[in-house]
């Protein structure tokens, strides 16, 4: 990709600039958490956006995406806003930085990535940390610091690209480190990493290629449930709750909000249950918990499908370690946590069985938990 990139700048611009990378993450456990103050268990992965970057003296970007082959070519000021959706990421960048006081000036850069877009592996996250890093380090002397680069990239999806995103993303793109999952409380922010090097198992996502329902509608749903119950115990968010609690107002509440708040509460024991096991190298643990967030997402949350449910049980027949939903439901991937020595039949059956169901082939994207924003040497 590296030397792809380096060919392209070359003919486009004639000379040499700066590599600089970021990742796609993915979410181990602690899903539908954030909005309720508990945790997130993201890391960076191996999928990367790469640019070669040189500041070019004027006060004009310029740009060449190589997977799209399209360029681009803006001024710095909010009118300057192209119309490209992938140019507005990096657009909304330069402009997030200088909504901050930091300073950025015109530059040539081609990019190049292999995190699929739209997967659920945050592409756009990865995209936008990697311009953000860039920025900080060619016109900054990297005082930016890095949480402040994580919001730059959120500001981008809420500003400029109509998404309204939480921080986890562009949090595990900007601090993901090799080998470490990040637990983020999404209360404090404060964050801790925990050794992830699972040896002898594989972590690999298998993506539906389903998306059932508008995203916005079930979320807003689950989030208003969510609030209710906190409001009704007293407390700000279900962070605070415990079954008890829960319990003790169960005659006051809907079923349906009883059991969201339910699978909120136990996913918020679960995360931590998660990094109890991870620091005695206890992959077992991890995976039965896995398989207990698919459970509450798919029965307690109500946000799984038929598609999602059935790539669950395969998982299980296939007696994969852990395996659950990885994001907001309704379509997607499962995250799976996979002994290299079924590795392979898990793969074949799961194509097999899901193609012979549904008509197509899931897609298959084994991961290894990388660094996250950096310059490339
Ligand atoms: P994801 O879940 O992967 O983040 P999004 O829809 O949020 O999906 O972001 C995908 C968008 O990010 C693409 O439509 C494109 O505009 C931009 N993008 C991601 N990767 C690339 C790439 N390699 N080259 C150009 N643009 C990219
Ligand atoms: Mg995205």
């Amino acid at each position: 990709m590296q030397t792809k990139i380096s060919n392209e700048f070359k003919n486009r611009f004639g000379s040499e600039g700066t590599f600089y990378a970021s990742a796609g993450r993915i979410n181990l456990i602690g899903e539908h958490t954030d909005y309720n103050g508990g945790f997130v268990f993201p890391g960076a992965i191996d999928k990367v956006i790469m640019a070669e970057i040189r500041p070019n003296g004027t006060d004009k970007v310029r740009l060449f995406s190589i997977d799209i082959n399209e360029t681009a070519e803006f001024g710095l000021e909010e009118a300057d806003a192209p119309k490209a959706q992938w140019a507005r990421y990096i657009f909304g960048v330069c402009r997030e930085t200088i909504k901050r006081g930091g300073v950025v000036k015109g530059f040539d850069a081609v990019f190049a990535g292999n995190v699929p877009l739209g997967a659920g592996l945050s592409s756009s996250a990865a995209l936008e940390s990697c311009f953000a890093f860039a920025l900080n380090d060619l016109f900054n002397g990297n005082t930016i610091d890095k949480f402040e680069l994580a919001r730059i990239g959120q500001s981008t999806e809420h500003n400029y690209c109509g998404v309204n995103c939480g921080i986890m993303d562009q949090f595990a793109s900007v601090f993901g480190k090799k080998g470490n999952l990040m637990r983020l409380d999404c209360r404090s922010m404060e964050y801790e990493y925990f050794p992830f090097d699972p040896k002898g198992y594989t972590l690999v996502l298998i993506d539906s290629v389903v998306k059932h329902e508008l995203v916005d509608s079930p979320y807003n749903k689950r989030r208003e449930s969510c609030e209710r119950v906190a409001r009704r115990l007293g407390i700000e968010t279900l962070r605070d709750a415990t079954m008890e609690s829960l319990n003790a107002i169960k005659g006051d509440i809907t079923a349906e909000d009883y059991f969201r708040a339910k699978f909120v509460i136990e996913e918020k024991e679960r995360v931590l249950a998660v990094c109890d096991a991870l620091e005695r190298g206890d992959y077992d643990t991890v995976g039965r918990k896995m398989y207990e967030t698919h459970d509450g997402l798919s029965k307690d949350y109500e946000v799984s499908c038929e598609e999602l449910d059935f790539l669950n049980d395969v998982a299980r027949q296939c007696g994969v370690t852990g395996s659950r939903i990885m994001g907001g439901g309704f379509g997607g991937c499962t995250i799976n946590l996979v002994k290299d020595e079924l590795y392979d039949n898990f793969i074949a059956t799961a194509r097999e069985r899901f193609n012979t169901r549904y008509g197509h082939e899931p897609k298959i994207y084994p991961v290894v938990i990388s660094d996250g924003a950096r310059r490339v040497e």
